[in-house]
């Protein structure tokens, strides 16, 4: 099911890949006999762009050591070759990005954001630029998109954090099959990657087994915003792929735990989602960090904290989230010592869960849940790409991945606020900071 869920973006991704080989993608379908030969195009000239970081102490995202004096080689957008400075020896057309001993990783994959005109900010242009001046080169959009600008993610020219999308959270009127089908092509006629559900007490319990079947048979991979224990169970069951949240009723338990090993399905924390129902009480110390005011807080930051927003930051709701935050974090740590995959994501995106800088808060506080920061890093990046499908193509610094990187001054795997000390990024090879 993973397999089948990421195909077309596996065929995608190599076909850029090979043409960043040098290997001229077939012509399309459709041109006629005028058009230039076949194997004119197989020879042209194409300018490749091919890039060297070198002196880099490289964290790829695997799992495995980190590398000393590392050198990563992009051609086209995507790694071509990654080692030892005495192993990979660098193409005479690179541009060579020396870096002195830095720390280089891949950049970090938001897991359930959202990028649309419901939030602080109308512009998905805008949003999908601040993710990447955050470090955040890759987002799952699950739910509220206007527009779907797909075409780029998979261009060598790509200069902002990739988008995925899961069209609108959907909701069949009953449990019968072709409400489910019905709803499905909904999604898969704006071009939705994912199919999305809300289920808890108020929404669809009755109709998620329809419409999860409905969509893997469609072959699309499924998000479900859960709350608790019993939905999460019973929506794994059903065949999710994701778990969108945190169980924040109850105390995960090894049904769960099994369950969730057995389909390789992950956890997506969303720990600042909580954050975000309450800390608006007051006037949160994060609006005069430097870092949040680089790019994410939004221009009538003053105007922010309105009376109407108090009232919902202290409403019998924001208390009820405040008071599972914890259990919220004991059950990601659990799951995370069982061996279950973490996903970073925030559920960024809507008014109060500022983009890019919401994602940092977020690795912070799973640290301060119990993870270590190495354990985050790899939620961030390899871990994520696993959990949404996207493995061997984003997440890690390999061949054949895309060319997404973070350059940071300082480790951090020693402190995950190091994690802020940001030298560069790069998506598909492109300079964005
Ligand atoms: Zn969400």
């Amino acid at each position: 099911m993973r397999i089948r869920s990421r195909t077309s973006a596996l065929v995608a991704a190599l076909l850029v890949a090979l043409s960043a080989c040098g290997q001229d993608a077939p012509p399309e379908d459709g041109q006629d006999g005028s058009a230039e030969a076949p194997e004119a195009a197989l020879t042209a000239e194409r300018e490749v762009r091919v890039q060297a970081f070198t002196d880099a102490r490289i964290f790829d995202g695997t799992g495995a050591p980190v590398m000393d004096n590392g050198v990563v080689v992009v051609r086209g957008g995507v790694i071509s070759q990654v080692g030892s400075a005495d192993q990979v020896s660098i193409p005479e057309d690179a541009e060579v990005v020396e870096l002195g001993g830095r720390f280089l990783m891949p950049g970090f994959i938001n897991t359930h954001g959202h990028v649309g005109p419901g939030g602080d900010r109308s512009d998905v242009g805008e949003q999908l630029e601040i993710y990447a001046h955050y470090g955040v080169t890759t987002v799952l959009s699950l739910g509220d998109e206007a527009e779907v600008p797909q075409g780029e993610r998979w261009s060598p020219e790509l200069n902002r954090a990739r988008l995925f999308v899961s069209g609108p959270s959907l909701s069949p009127e009953s449990p019968d099959p072709a409400d489910a089908e019905a709803e499905v092509e909904r999604a898969v006629e704006m071009g939705a990657d994912w199919i999305k559900m809300h289920v808890n007490a108020a929404r669809n319990r009755d109709t998620y087994p329809a419409l999860i079947a409905t969509a893997r048979e469609r072959l699309l991979p499924v998000a479900i915003h859960i709350e608790e224990l019993e939905d999460a169970k019973g929506v794994l069951e059903a065949g999710a792929t994701l778990l969108a949240h945190s169980v924040r009723d109850e105390p995960v338990d090894d049904e769960l735990i099994q369950g969730m090993l057995e389909r390789d399905v992950c956890l997506v924390p969303t720990l600042t989602r909580e954050l975000s129902t309450f800390v608006y009480a007051e006037r949160p110390d994060f609006f005069d960090d430097p870092f949040f005011l680089e790019r994410s807080a939004p221009e009538d930051l003053d105007d922010f904290i309105t009376p109407q927003r108090q009232a919902q930051a202290t409403s019998d709701g924001a208390r009820y989230w405040e008071a599972q935050l914890p259990l919220a974090k004991e059950n990601m740590v659990r799951l995370h010592d069982a061996g279950v995959g973490i996903g970073m994501g925030t559920d960024s995106g809507p008014s109060g869960r500022f983009q890019g800088y919401f994602e940092h808060l977020e690795m912070e506080m799973m640290v301060d849940a119990g993870m270590s920061p190495e354990a985050v890093l790899l939620s961030a990046t390899g871990t994520a790409a696993r959990c949404i499908g996207l493995e061997g193509i984003l997440g890690t610094i390999e061949p054949g991945v895309w060319g997404d990187v973070v350059v940071l001054d300082a480790d951090p795997r020693e402190d995950i606020r190091n994690a802020r000390e940001i030298y560069g990024v790069w998506t598909a090879g492109n300079r964005v900071r």
